[in-house]
């Protein structure tokens, strides 16, 4: 059995095709232009590897219409990303292959991975939050997701503002200071004219940064307790920053932040196959297999030993 795997970014596609026992042996990497030639060049790639796919998995940027009754399922909604508004995703990929097609947010394919195989594996809870040129988050218990109406938005909740950084109205096409509006990438860069990494530990921008995200991290604590608080994109390369993060987290949670943040709140345990192996979570469900059974099921060894390998 072999999985076709799409990772769909703003910027980039990520493809893959990877076997039942979850080597990924193949990956290929596309620029994202308009819907139809970036559909078409990853159907095309996917057919040239010549592998009978039992199923696909789409791990997209968003928002995306994930409701099964609704007529437009499987459709991005009103994105920012020029061209791309009411894009039908999945319907391209089952009219060329004839296979099952499963469809998650990118953040939500990365939480079910981290919660399957990465950082939360055995934890049986998980939130995971990137934090890159957007921000947002995935939950999962029991191996699933949670939703709603829809997806969850966990980037665009509302702060308190930090003492210091008053004057800036927020980056946030939709609230202007959300937490996305204060601490994305593109918020940082129109305070501070630079990447979080560039501006060096003792720059004021660190530190507001964090405390955001601590506060933030309260919040998610408080409402969903999640065994595991994987913190990733981006932004969170810049050298110190989920240390600072705990802090404000553990300072401003105090007693009622149940457990021991320094073990809870954490780094993807997939480095950045997240993604990819986030459209394979996807590609297992579509085909059927529940991940709420034992993860030893799918034989998950080749995995760990492809990320151990650089693969
Ligand atoms: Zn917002």
């Amino acid at each position: 059995m072999y999985y076709g795997l799409i990772e769909a970014g703003g910027t980039k596609f990520v493809l893959g095709v990877a076997s039942a026992d979850g080597t990924i042996l193949a990956r290929h990497r596309l620029p994202t232009t308009s819907p139809e030639e970036t559909l078409g060049q990853s159907i095309s790639w996917l057919a040239d590897q010549g592998y009978d796919l039992a199923a696909i998995g789409l791990a997209s940027f968003g928002p995306l219409n994930l409701d099964r009754a609704h007529a437009e399922w499987g459709s991005t909604t009103r994105t920012t990303k020029p061209l791309w508004s009411g894009t039908d995703l999945v319907s391209p990929f089952a009219r060329a292959f004839g296979c099952p097609v499963g469809l998650e947010t990118d953040v939500n394919g990365a939480a079910l991975a981290e919660a399957t195989w990465g950082a939360g594996r055995g934890f049986g809870s998980l939130l995971y939050l990137t934090v890159g040129t957007g921000v947002g988050g995935g939950f999962v218990a029991g191996g699933r997701l949670l939703q709603g109406m829809t997806h969850p938005e966990m980037g665009h909740i509302p702060l308190p503002r930090h003492p210091h950084d008053t004057a800036f109205p927020g980056h946030c096409a939709f609230h202007g200071d959300c937490l996305e509006g204060l601490v994305a990438g593109p918020a940082v860069m129109a305070r501070w004219a630079a990447n979080l990494s560039d501006l060096g530990p003792d720059h004021e921008g660190a530190d507001i940064v964090a405390w955001y995200l601590g506060a933030a991290i309260v919040t998610y604590q408080a409402i969903l307790a999640p065994a595991r608080i994987v913190l990733g994109g981006g932004v969170m390369a810049t050298p110190g920053l989920i240390e600072r993060i705990r802090d404000y987290a553990r300072s401003r949670g105090g007693e009622y932040f149940a457990g021991n943040v320094d073990e809870i709140v954490t780094r993807p345990g997939l480095g950045n196959n997240s993604g990819l192996l986030g459209a394979l979570a996807v590609a297992l469900e579509a085909a059927g297999h529940s991940l709420e059974c034992s993860s030893d099921t799918w034989r998950l060894m080749p995995i760990h030993s492809q990320i151990a390998g650089g693969g």
